[in-house]
């Protein structure tokens, strides 16, 4: 990566907080928000080795990043999380709420700690780290929060009860939290991601799949993470709140 000539970036001297930015999304996410110049907080659960090596590849480039191990379904981790970024950097601008996780199966297999352990993650974290955040933001009276949903939350995917039931709360959620917040200068939107090649989705990649998606391929995570850039972007997205973006190859046209 190499970061922008420092006139072009937008990002310059804002604070942003990705969760689970150790692979996948999330990593992308990070990546392109320290290209525009911002300082970044690379959470991650557990892979501390791939969360150090996208800290590594950041400040090789000249920008600043930190890697901060929390389980962000967790209250306490995440009240460690954001106390640590403040602590170092002293603001949080960006809010990126990525980590997930799947556990699929069909309604009459699911078991309750499946149901639990996704919404746990998916919504509950969702929830924790937006409200940690937007107290600092409200301070500020200047932030972003965006939200990574899916398809699965738009129109439903057998298997992903729990899954989609999560990232369908996202979308209420994102929505009732921008009315709520606007007033203060906090926007808050949220991304709809369709197949996009990461860990999430190697087992389930299949020519059925593609049947539905009209671009005809799966997404990359860096066609999430330039959804999420503009979002982030001061004046680009300073009018935009409570929405929800879909980056599927067509998958869902409202
Ligand atoms: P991924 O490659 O599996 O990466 C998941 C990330 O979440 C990892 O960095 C992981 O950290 C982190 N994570 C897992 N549990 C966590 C926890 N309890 N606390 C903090 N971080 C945790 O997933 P992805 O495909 O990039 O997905 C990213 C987001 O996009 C998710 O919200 C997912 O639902 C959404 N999405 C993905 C797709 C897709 O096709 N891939 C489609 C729609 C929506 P460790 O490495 O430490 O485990």
């Amino acid at each position: 990566m190499e970061l922008l000539p420092e006139t072009f970036q937008r990002l310059r001297g804002q604070v942003a907080v990705v969760t689970g930015a150790s692979r996948g999304i999330g990593r992308a996410v990070a990546l392109a928000l320290a290209i525009e110049g911002a300082k970044v907080a690379v959470n991650y659960a557990s892979s501390s080795a791939a969360a150090d090596a996208v800290v590594a590849e950041i400040v090789a480039a000249g920008g600043e990043a930190m890697a901060l191990a929390a389980d962000v379904s967790k209250t306490d981790q995440v009240d460690l999380l954001t106390s640590k970024v403040m602590e170092k950097w002293g603001r949080i601008d960006i809010l990126v709420n990525n980590a997930g996780i799947t556990r699929d199966t069909l309604l009459l297999r699911m078991k309750l700690e499946d149901w639990q352990a996704v919404i746990d993650l998916n919504l509950t974290g969702v929830f924790l780290c937006a409200k940690a955040v937007s107290k600092i933001m409200l301070k500020q009276r200047r932030g972003r929060i965006i939200n990574i949903a899916s398809v699965a939350g738009q129109m439903g995917n057998p298997g992903q009860a729990n899954y989609s039931a999560a990232k369908a709360g996202v979308i209420g959620f994102t929505k009732t939290v921008a009315k709520e917040l606007s007033s203060r200068g906090i926007t808050v939107n949220a991304v709809a991601p369709g197949f996009i090649t990461t860990d999430m989705t190697k087992d389930v990649k299949s020519d059925e799949i593609l049947k539905y998606i009209p671009l005809g391929r799966y997404g990359e995570p860096e066609e999430v993470a330039g959804m999420v850039k503009f979002l982030a972007a001061d004046a680009a997205a300073a009018y935009i709140t409570g929405q929800v973006f879909n980056v599927d190859g067509g998958m869902v046209m409202a």
